[in-house]
Order: structure tokens, then C-alpha cells, then sequence
């Protein structure tokens, strides 16, 4: 979880007292105590992290925190309740156009205040254009290097992953800026390696960067047909299902941890 009080704020780059940042909105569903394996825990040989009211960060000050919950928090609650009602009632059928009633611009642009708040300090001028972008609320049009895909999301563990390289030999190769998943919604905010496909697009996520074409505040009734997915393991772009990665750790002998009761 990184609890560090002062820092860089990945959003206006200043260095101060950090505020903790919820990923998603605690209005979103977020405000629970949540045990899981985060794709850094993994890396670093952490069976899991424990985020006591909610997943999130300390990696904006508290201005930045402030001013975008204000911009974009309301809209991002209202299209989180939306999906929940949809998820709830379709039950284990996979997919159909539904519609929501939203405010494009303001719900990706929260998405993309998610994926800065994650990134590193290191990737503060990397995301420059970005970060631009998300203090002007009334800036439209994503800078190109970054798209949104999402999927629906009801089984399995929270996903929390961010600036990692997945290339899956003969399907494509994306950089993942971020994938976030937490009922009802999951994220992944990539572009494509040069010259490959889009890993996010072929796993049959769909793309909501065009939300960015709206203007700011600026309700919409649009349909979206989104697919579910599970994420049982803490890697971006992997929705095997459980019994499917049961499989394969069967195949290759090793034993995994059990997977802990929440
Ligand atoms: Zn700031």
C-alpha cells in the first residue's frame, strides 16, 4: 500500500503531504476493508496487501484529491451504481447491450485520475499531457498513447496492477498503465507495443476512450455492450478462470497458496 505521508503529488508534481486516494471513488463501492495480492505484492514476493477502508493510495496532495473528486467523483458514483444494478441483473448471463444515462467525459476522465494516482513517481513527466489533461476539466480528447477498455467484473479478486509490458506471442503486445478491477467494473488503460495488437482488444474488452469526445458535464444516454470477466490472478489481462488456473498449476506442479476466505 505504500503508506508514505509526504511525497510528489502525481498530478500537479508538487512535493507535499500526501492525501490517500481512493482507487476507485470510496462513493464507488470502495469504502470496504479488502485483503488481496496486488500485482506489486507479487513482484516482490508479498502473498497480499490489506487496505483497511478501501483500495487506494497516498499519491496525491490534498488539493488534487479535492478538486477532481469535485469534478469527476459524482459523475464516476453515479456510472459505478448503474453498473452494479446491471451486473446484479443479469446474473451469469455473459452479455447484452444495456443502456446507462452518464456523463462521458467526466466518467473516463475519473478512470484516468485511477491510473495516475497508481503510477510511480517516476513517471511524472511520462504523463505529463496526461496530467494536463485531468486539471482542466474542461479539456477534451485523450492524449493518443492512452486507451480505456473495460469489462464487468463479479468474480474473483480486486485487481490492482499498473506500468507493466504484457506481449503474448502470435495475439499482441500491449503497455498497461494501469488495470484496476473492483465490482462492478474492471480497467485496463494500455496502448499496443509498435507494430502489435492490442492485447485488451483481443481479450474482447471493450474501448470507452471516445468517451473523451464529450464535453465536460454533458449527459449522454449511450449503450454499451460489455463483457464479464473473471480475475482470479493479480496479472493484467489474464481472466482465466479459477478452474482454468487450478489447470495450470496442476500441469506445472506447482502448489499454490490457498486462496484465502475473505
Ligand atoms: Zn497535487
Amino acid at each position: 500500500m505504500g503508506k508514505k505521508p509526504f511525497g510528489i503529488c502525481r498530478l500537479c508534481g508538487e512535493y507535499g503531504k500526501m492525501s490517500y486516494e481512493h482507487i476507485p471513488p470510496k462513493s464507488a463501492f470502495n469504502d470496504q476493508h479488502v485483503v488481496f495480492q496486488t500485482m506489486q505484492d507479487m513482484l516482490v514476493g508479498k502473498s497480499h496487501s490489506k487496505f483497511r477502508q478501501g483500495i487506494g493510495k497516498y499519491s496525491l496532495c490534498e488539493k488534487c484529491n479535492n478538486s477532481t473528486g469535485g469534478y469527476y467523483g459524482e459523475a464516476y458514483a453515479s456510472w459505478a451504481r448503474q453498473g452494479m444494478e446491471w451486473l446484479d441483473k443479469f446474473g451469469e448471463n455473459p452479455r447484452f447491450s444495456v443502456p446507462f444515462y452518464i456523463k462521458p467525459l467526466n466518467v473516463v476522465k475519473q478512470i484516468l485520475v485511477m491510473t495516475v494516482a497508481m503510477s510511480s513517481e517516476k513517471t511524472l513527466f511520462y504523463h505529463e499531457e496526461l496530467r494536463r489533461f485531468l486539471l482542466n476539466k474542461e479539456q477534451r480528447y485523450l492524449p493518443p498513447k492512452y486507451n480505456v477498455h473495460i469489462y464487468f467484473t463479479r468474480v474473483g479478486e480486486p485487481r490492482f496492477a499498473s506500468d507493466m509490458v504484457v506481449v503474448n506471442v502470435g495475439k499482441g503486445g500491449s503497455y498497461i498503465e494501469a488495470e484496476i478491477s473492483l465490482p462492478p467494473f474492471g480497467y485496463c488503460i494500455s496502448k499496443p507495443v509498435r507494430g502489435m495488437n492490442s492485447l485488451a482488444a483481443e481479450q474482447g474488452l471493450i474501448d470507452i476512450t471516445w468517451f473523451a469526445r464529450f464535453e465536460y458535464n454533458d449527459w449522454t444516454r449511450i449503450w454499451l455492450s460489455i463483457p464479464i470477466r473473471e480475475t482470479v490472478e493479480p496479472f493484467p489481462l489474464d481472466y482465466r478462470s479459477q478452474q482454468e488456473v487450478d489447470k495450470h498449476y496442476q500441469s506445472t506442479g506447482i502448489v499454490k497458496r490457498e486462496r484465502r476466505k475473505k
